[in-house]
Parts: C-alpha cells; sequence; structure tokens
C-alpha cells in the first residue's frame, strides 16, 4: 500500500486555513482525514479551513463537549469528530456507521477511536514551534491519499 509524507511549516491561521481549504476541494465521499497534536495546536482552525473548501458557509466550532458535528450543506456531508472527551473510555456510539463510509469524516484525537480507523487516510500531526507557526507532518496512506497530497503539496 502507498504511503508518503510531506511537512508543512504554517505562518498563521490563515496559512492553515488556506491548506485546508485546498483538501476540501479535492476529498471525496468517504474520505478520512486524522488530525492529531496538542490541544490549541490547530486541528479545529484546519477543519475551519477545510469547510470553506467544501463549501460550507456555516461557522464550524470545536465539537470537544458534543463529540461530534454534522455539516450537511456543503458539496459532501462533513462529520466532525473530537474524541478528546472519550480518552481511553472508548466507545462506539455509532460512528462505524459513517467513518469512512459517508462524506467526509474529520476525526481529531484519533488515538482514541483507534479501534474505529480505517486502513487508509490521510493524517496531520500539528506541532507548535511559536505563538503563530506550526509544522504540520502529513502522512497519507493508499493510493488516494497519497495522490491528494501530491496534488496539494507538491
Ligand atoms: P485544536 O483544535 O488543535 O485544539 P484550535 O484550532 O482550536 O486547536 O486552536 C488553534 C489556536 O491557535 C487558535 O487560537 C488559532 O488562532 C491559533 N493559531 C495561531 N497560529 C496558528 C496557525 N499557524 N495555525 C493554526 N492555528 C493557529
Ligand atoms: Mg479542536
Amino acid at each position: 500500500m502507498g504511503m508518503l509524507k510531506k511537512e508543512f511549516i504554517s505562518v498563521s491561521t490563515e496559512a492553515t486555513k488556506e491548506l485546508a481549504e485546498k483538501f476540501g476541494k479535492r476529498l471525496w465521499e468517504g474520505s478520512c482525514l486524522l488530525l492529531s497534536g496538542d490541544l490549541g495546536a490547530g486541528k479545529t482552525c484546519f477543519t475551519q479551513g477545510l469547510g470553506q473548501g467544501l463549501n460550507i458557509k456555516r461557522k464550524i466550532s470545536s465539537p470537544t463537549f458534543t463529540l461530534l458535528k454534522v455539516y450537511q450543506e456543503g458539496r459532501l456531508v462533513l462529520y466532525h469528530l473530537d474524541a478528546y472527551r472519550l480518552e481511553n473510555a472508548f466507545q462506539d456510539v455509532g460512528f462505524s456507521e459513517f467513518i469512512a463510509l459517508l462524506g467526509v469524516s474529520v476525526i481529531e484525537w484519533p488515538e482514541y477511536l483507534e479501534p474505529l480507523l480505517p486502513k487508509e487516510y490521510l493524517k496531520i500531526d500539528f506541532g507548535l514551534i511559536a505563538e503563530d507557526k506550526r509544522l504540520l507532518k502529513l502522512e497519507a496512506v493508499g493510493d488516494a491519499y497519497c495522490a491528494l497530497l501530491q496534488e496539494v503539496l507538491c
């Protein structure tokens, strides 16, 4: 199975959103993005840019307390998950019905949903470099995700 890694330094929230928007424009039905990194690293900021790329006008806010928010008005349905609150108390409360099957799934804190993660995905690890600077480590697993990453960050 193909695999590709790249790095990207974001110098502002706008730069993170611009990159994410490019992914949002190219994602497909059943695609899955895993976003890891500490609190405040930029995962939700990235998801907001992704939403722009999917043509979602409603403001995307953190699903930390609800676990899941669904946005239906864009090019594809966006399932935005944040498993932070689950920690190690893993539960599948129906998530497997849509993850990597329907619309676009974006999962913050994927390490807490390990049993539900698909074999192919794009994973982005967000690291803090400075106040406004982030290092994004992107890893594509599977041919479709490798092609996507190659196209967005050539
Ligand atoms: P997470 O979802 O990872 O907990 P958020 O996206 O909610 O993080 O918050 C990221 C915070 O970092 C926001 O306050 C945002 O304005 C700030 N920030 C500063 N620089 C950047 C950057 N380059 N990319 C993303 N967020 C940034
Ligand atoms: Mg978040």
